[in-house]
């Protein structure tokens, strides 16, 4: 196995038998040892209510990790790090059982104390945790304590600052990585080199040479299992609130004075702090809602919302959102930056498309056939990359343009294989770099922005359904761009070969 600057640890996951835990953290930590990313010191307690044996378990992650794994090698030798507890996460015996074990392991593997915890929990036992954490002994070793911490982070801003008091007082905010895994998507961490490692880009990059940009995640899939988490949250909180807000934000920030977790983060909360606050009286002008009724996706009849199991016959919850975030600062003033994200859609995509100005003139005007503006378009999933778009003379004699585009995809790169976003966001919690995880002030100020329009929306019962299962969303979300001259870009995939 290759050298490794990543420190040992003892990785204690809560959650160990669930859907994150087996679908993501198990496979991300086995392509990390692989590749020779993990320390050789490691061990990873899994921390569940089941009462299995050690080796249950270890079957448990071994199959995990065949069922999503081509390669498989090393792995007995890597599950030989595997342990069990079962545990109740409100009783202090389990966590005094739980300091015992991993005392022991802390010298058997010589881990010098450090810990990672990784909180793949319902968010309701997150405050718990990190309490009995601190006051049952756990942290109290010579290491880091680090806290992993998923979404969702509160269903609003008192409960996000109830939550984070709760772990304030047993972590350090710079020990807290909360996970926004938009942010360990390759293209995501890309939207940064696009615009800070070429000239081309940056002095461009303001309200003189940018119409709009628009970024759009659409999904396929309806709630599928997840109708009793999905009616309390909805698209705003489960989809707008982190994932949209964090991706606006890495377009819109300051170029930082350096690529660090503190400059970077600064920047990005500026963006948040200017953005034009929304009334409850003017949401309306700004965000639109939406509900899938029943409908047709290539061929396959698809129920509403509201016939899907555990969701009330009656559901007011949004599975579709649509806004226009306006930034109040020097560089944006005027430009709006157009989301939207809902679930049924046509297609399954993450992109974002930054439109620009007209040209002052053209010259190539002919009346039956305008200009096309430039776009940079950045795919983020499921294709990886960036389509330019420009205008070139057609061949021949006439003084006619064509659209070309000019295309990197990332997937196309032979033996280019792009890191699972968890595997990326481990590896850095376990090299201390929280770059890539919501500070505290992002995720205030983002609750703080989101609360008003779902507070608005409390107060009225929506028209729902208004959009059918395999269309593209409400006609409101048309209308929203319509009344500033825009109108959305195609939300299926763009071509990204490299072509013309
Ligand atoms: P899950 O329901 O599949 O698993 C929950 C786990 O918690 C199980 O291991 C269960 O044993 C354990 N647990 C529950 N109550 C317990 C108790 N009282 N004491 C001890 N253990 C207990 O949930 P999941 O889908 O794995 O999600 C976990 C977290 O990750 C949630 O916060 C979720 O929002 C977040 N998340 C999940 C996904 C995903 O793809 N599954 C994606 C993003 C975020």
């Amino acid at each position: 196995m290759k050298q490794t600057d990543t420190p040992s640890a003892l990785i204690l996951l809560f959650g160990a038998t669930g859907d994150l835990a087996k679908r993501k953290l198990f496979p991300s930590l086995y392509r990390l040892y692989r590749k020779g990313q993990l320390s050789e010191k490691f061990a990873v307690v899994g921390i569940a209510r089941r009462g299995w044996t050690n080796e249950e378990f270890k079957s448990h992650v071994k199959a995990s990790i065949m069922s999503s794994t081509k390669r498989v090698e090393q792995l007995d030798e890597f599950i030989t790090h595997f342990y069990y507890q079962s545990h109740d996460v409100s009783d202090s015996d389990s966590y005094l059982a739980l300091k015992t074990l991993s005392d022991q392991l802390d010298e058997q593997y010589q881990l010098q104390g450090n810990r990672l915890f990784y909180l793949a929990m319902a968010p309701e036992f997150f405050g718990t945790i990190a309490e009995h954490l601190k006051t049952d002994g756990l942290t109290d070793t010579n290491g880091y304590h680090r806290l992993v911490i998923e979404k969702p982070f509160g269903h609003d801003l008192p409960s996000a600052e109830e939550l984070n008091d709760q772990i304030r007082k047993a972590f350090a905010e710079r020990d807290i990585y909360r996970i926004d895994h938009y942010l360990g998507k390759e293209m995501v961490q890309n939207i940064e080199a696009i615009r800070f490692a070429n000239a081309l880009f940056e002095p461009l990059w303001n309200s003189r040479y940018i119409s709009n940009i628009q970024v759009t995640s659409s999904e396929t899939l309806g709630v599928e299992e997840r109708g009793r988490y999905y009616e309390t949250s909805g698209a705003l909180k489960d989809m707008v609130q982190n994932h949209m807000m964090q991706m606006v934000a890495l377009l819109a920030m300051e170029p930082p004075i350096k690529l660090s977790t503190e400059e970077i983060r600064s920047e990005k909360v500026k963006v948040l702090r200017a953005l034009r606050p929304i009334t409850k009286e003017n949401a309306s002008e700004y965000f639109v809602r939406g509900q899938y009724g029943p409908g047709q996706l290539e061929d396959e009849q698809l129920p509403g919302y509201r016939e899907e199991t555990n969701v009330d016959p009656e559901s007011n919850t949004e599975t579709y959102v649509a806004g226009k975030l306006m930034i109040d600062n020097f560089r944006w003033a005027g430009v709006p930056f157009y989301i939207r994200t809902g679930k049924r859609m046509p297609s399954k995509s993450t992109k974002i498309v930054v439109q620009f100005k007209d040209i002052p003139m053209n010259l190539y005007y002919q009346p039956d056939q305008p200009l096309a503006p430039n776009l940079l378009v950045i795919h983020i999933q499921p294709e990886e990359g960036i389509t330019l778009h420009l205008n070139a003379k057609r061949s021949g004699q006439q003084l006619q343009t064509q659209p070309v585009k000019l295309s990197y995809a990332n997937n196309s790169v032979d033996g280019m294989n792009t890191p699972e976003a968890y595997e990326k966001l481990l590896h850095d919690a376990l090299q201390g770099d929280a770059t890539n995880f919501t500070h505290w002030d992002e995720v205030a100020l983002s609750w703080r922005y989101v609360d008003v329009i779902s507070d608005a929306w409390e107060e009225t019962k929506a028209e729902f359904p208004n959009y059918a299962a395999g269309s593209t969303g409400p006609k409101e979300a048309d209308e929203l761009l319509e009344k500033d001259g825009f109108s959305w870009w195609p939300m299926a995939t763009l071509d990204v070969d490299v072509c013309n």
